[in-house]
């Protein structure tokens, strides 16, 4: 079969890998002048099935009050007058209660943990370097408070399977060896032995460099304009280097993928979020994490990628805006220097922005559309990284007629109707 994959985000490359291997004619197109330069660039690298969870929970609504109201607080709303950002909302608060959070989660997790073992397989067959690391995530928590309102995680933890370790002081410090140094900040954590870190970006250039060894053929500084239809059926795609046909299309534009089948008859609820993250050379290996330490406090992700650290945070409802507030940087740097003051130099860092393309649920987009030919990989929000390679797997399978491995009930564009 003919595939186009329109996106060239760590989920359309991806995708365009697997379809290619299960034997189908990929092109890929792509309005930057390579892979992964826009929300996959410099995410915060956790591969996280453990953490695998909707942004909509029962305490979110009291949560985000606080967050709202904190100095160098994780949460920020830019109010504007696009309605899509208030639908979005008020979907996402429809979806802040016990019931929906433990249906959302239960949906997120499998494909989660799916995609981790496919990337692992992948490493494994061809040898594609990330800067991977297998050595477990820790959620801290800087408040004796924080650590006593865990029992309801662990709940979740222990209906879904999840390998957990809950440790004192001590024992994060064992797991993080360069706590040692602001040991008093820490009250406790919860260790995820089982999730996985690296570097997204490298993942998708490396990735993008064996699809084209399988044939994808992939054309950059092309900017997807709109689908041709016949009124059932896509028929084409228009773009600044011309019209593309084919079998099947694959949307995976990420964030700007709800503008992209606007007119075709159906809605799909993917709102921006925007997040900041800072990258920052090693400067004392002993001071430096060894993994991903989350700051629940400031809900930052502290991650090692090779000679490197990234810190990753921030939910910023502000549509497609792009801009680098110095506020945001100092929140960042405010997080890494209370737990690693020496790992890293915070003023030699790089800082960069995305727009993590969420859903108002949880779970991502993927299979197909009222509009025959139209597929969707999408929506991805805080876990695209994590969930790659499953979901191109299952859209692989879905595209070529066949079940996926995993239950997919509850993944596509039906649950919104
Ligand atoms: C601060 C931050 C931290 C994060 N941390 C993590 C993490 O630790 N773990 C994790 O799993 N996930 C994380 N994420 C989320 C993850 O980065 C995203 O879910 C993922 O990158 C989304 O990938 P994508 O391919 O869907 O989107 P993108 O990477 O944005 O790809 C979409 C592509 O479409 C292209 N495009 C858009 N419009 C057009 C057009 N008209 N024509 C042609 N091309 C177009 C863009 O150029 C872009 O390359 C984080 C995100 C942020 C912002």
């Amino acid at each position: 079969m003919k595939v186009l994959v329109i996106g060239g985000g760590v989920i359309g490359v991806s995708t365009a890998y697997y379809l290619a291997r299960a034997g189908h004619e990929v092109q890929l197109i792509e309005r930057r002048d390579g892979p992964a330069h826009e929300t996959s660039y410099a995410n915060a690298g956790q591969i996280s099935p453990g953490y695998a969870a909707p942004w909509a929970g029962p305490d979110t609504p009291m949560k985000a009050l606080k967050w709202l109201l904190m100095r160098h607080g994780p949460l920020v709303i830019r109010p504007t007058p696009d309605p899509a950002m208030w639908a979005w909302l008020l979907r996402m608060l429809r979806n802040c209660t016990s019931a929906r959070y433990i249906v959302n989660k239960a949906r997120m997790t499998p494909l989660a943990e799916y995609s981790r073992d496919s990337l692992r397989a992948l490493e494994t067959e061809t040898g594609v370097a990330y800067d991977g690391r297998r050595r477990g995530t820790l959620q801290l928590f800087r408040q004796q408070k924080q650590f006593d309102a865990i029992a309801h995680d662990v709940d979740v933890l222990n209906r879904l399977n999840i390998r957990f370790e809950i440790l004192d002081r001590d024992g994060c410090v064992r797991a993080e060896p360069a706590l040692s140094n602001t040991a008093a900040e820490i009250a406790g954590g919860l260790r995820l032995p089982d999730d996985d870190t690296g570097d997204c970006r490298l993942f998708t250039m490396n990735l993008a460099k064996q699809a084209e060894d399988l044939g994808v053929r992939q054309h950059y500084r092309t900017v997807f304009y709109a689908f041709a239809t016949d009124g059932r059926s896509i028929t084409g795609a228009q773009t600044s280097r011309g019209f593309y046909k084919a079998d099947a299309f694959v949307l995976a534009l990420g964030s700007y993928s709800a503008a992209a089948i606007e007119g075709l008859g159906f809605e799909l609820p993917v709102y921006p979020v925007k997040g900041y993250s800072l990258t920052m050379p090693v400067a004392d290996e002993a001071m430096a994490p060894v993994s991903t330490v989350m700051d629940e406090t400031y809900k930052t992700a502290i991650t090692r990628l090779g000679d490197r650290i990234r810190v990753g945070g921030t939910a910023e409802l502000a549509g497609l805006d792009l801009r680098l507030p110095p506020a945001r940087r100092a929140a960042l740097e405010h997080s890494f220097n209370g737990l690693f003051p020496l790992g890293a130099n915070t003023e030699r860092a790089t800082f960069w922005c995305g727009l993590r393309p969420m859903t108002p649920d949880g779970p991502p987009v993927i299979g197909e559309t009222p509009v025959r030919r139209l597929y969707l990989n999408t929506g991805h929000g805080t876990l695209g990284w994590t969930m790659a390679c499953g979901s191109a797997r299952v859209l692989t399978d879905l595209i070529g007629g066949k079940i996926p491995d995993i239950n997919i009930s509850g993944l596509g564009l039906a649950r919104f109707r």
